[in-house]
């Protein structure tokens, strides 16, 4: 068992091996590698059949095509990928030629010609020219076939039960390559699409918040207030802009990782208490805005008991153990449904400043 698993690894190994030019893609040169492997099994199935059942078969007719599949294997890693498929393509356009010279139409040789096409539209590193070219090489091919081919008898006409079995022995050829290359190429876009999504959601949330704090940023809530200023909305909108008091002083006395820590700890208070009542953004430095769907009196009422509930909430200076307070002031406007949104701004951040002057830690409205 030891030894089977052993020998699994180390195939699997060999098979993912990298690519020798950086420029290549690996996962390309590795389905190359597992389309040769099968090439190789599916030409010593027919060696056997032809050696141990097919009665009057020539056992030389298949055997010279097994060493060329080999070294096409190997050359996986010593050439460019896309010359070992140009190459593996010249082998199976001239394998179906002769498969069907040989044993005649029947057999179904000529649909190896999809596999080949479906991998060559794997290889992402060709452009689309390259890829035209070698869907045109390969229609033409099939119409030369079904045109000059087909109606030649077969060099070696084969009974019915012999007949039978290449065409199902082709036949499983064919759904294996295929399978396996669409499974695969399904997963890698599977993959790619779903990182996609992810990294464009987290792209997204990282364009609309606040790294420190976590709370949304400016451009989000100027998207919002731009919404709901320029719409028809007949909904209440109020502003509050606050501001906290002395925070200069926090950081001049507690240091800059404290200042941090009071920003972060009224985040928290601020989208607790927002919740269900409206939108709460950092709308910069020391500053938050908030926008409530509600009338100014409303409103202000709810401003002046989250500005109590921050005077009054404790907070611990990370370095020194020590418990201390801030205070913040409001300007708090209500949308007239006639003003710009700047007008609106304004407005809130005039009334910030009154309330400074007038001896902070209040709201004004
Ligand atoms: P006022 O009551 O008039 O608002 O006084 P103030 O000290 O709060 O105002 P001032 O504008 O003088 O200072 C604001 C300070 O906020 C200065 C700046 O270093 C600090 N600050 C801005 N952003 C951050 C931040 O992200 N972290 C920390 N720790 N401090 C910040
Ligand atoms: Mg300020
Ligand atoms: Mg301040």
């Amino acid at each position: 068992m030891e030894f089977f698993r052993k020998l699994k690894e180390k195939g699997v190994a060999l098979v993912k091996a990298d690519v020798r030019y950086e420029d290549e893609s690996n996962q390309f040169c590795v389905m190359v590698r597992v389309c040769q492997i099968m090439l190789l099994v599916y030409l010593l199935l027919i060696e056997l059949f032809t050696i141990f059942f097919w009665k009057g078969g020539n056992p030389f007719l298949v055997l010279p095509w097994i060493p060329i599949a080999i070294v096409g294997f190997v050359s996986t890693y010593h050439f460019r990928t896309r010359t070992v498929f140009h190459l593996l393509s010249c082998f199976v356009i001239a394998w179906i030629w002769l498969f069907i010279r040989y044993f005649g139409w029947d057999i179904g040789a000529q649909h190896f010609l999809y596999p080949l096409l479906v991998v060559s539209f794997f290889a992402t590193y060709d452009n689309r020219r390259g890829k035209t070219i070698y869907t045109l090489v390969l229609l033409a091919f099939r119409l030369y076939l079904f045109l000059y081919v087909s109606e030649k008898p077969a060099l070696y006409p084969l009974e019915h039960g012999t007949q039978s079995a290449f065409q199902i022995l082709n036949m499983f050829m064919l759904f294996s390559v295929l399978f396996y290359v669409c499974w695969t190429f399904s997963n890698t876009n599977q993959e790619a699409e779903k990182k996609l999504a992810y990294y464009n959601k987290r792209l997204k949330h990282e364009a609309q918040t606040d790294q420190l704090t976590g709370l949304l940023n400016r451009r989000s809530m100027i998207e919002f207030l731009e919404k709901r200023t320029s719409g028809n909305s007949e909904e209440f909108l109020t502003i509050a802009i606050g501001d906290i008091d002395f925070f200069k002083r926090v950081n001049d006395t507690r240091g800059h990782n404290c200042g941090d820590e009071v920003l972060r700890r009224l985040a928290g208070l601020f989208m607790s208490y927002m919740d269900g009542k409206g939108m709460v953004c950092r709308w910069g430095g020391e500053e938050f805005c908030l926008a409530f769907l509600e009338n100014g009196d409303v409103a202000r009422n709810y401003v002046d008991d989250l500005r109590m509930q921050v005077q009054d909430m404790e907070i611990t200076d990370p370095s020194t153990g020590d418990v201390f307070h801030v205070t913040m002031t409001f300007g708090v406007e209500e949308y007239d449904f006639s003003a710009s949104m700047t007008e609106l701004i304004r407005r809130a951040d005039d009334k910030l400043y009154v309330g400074k002057d007038n001896g902070r830690n209040c709201t004004i409205y």
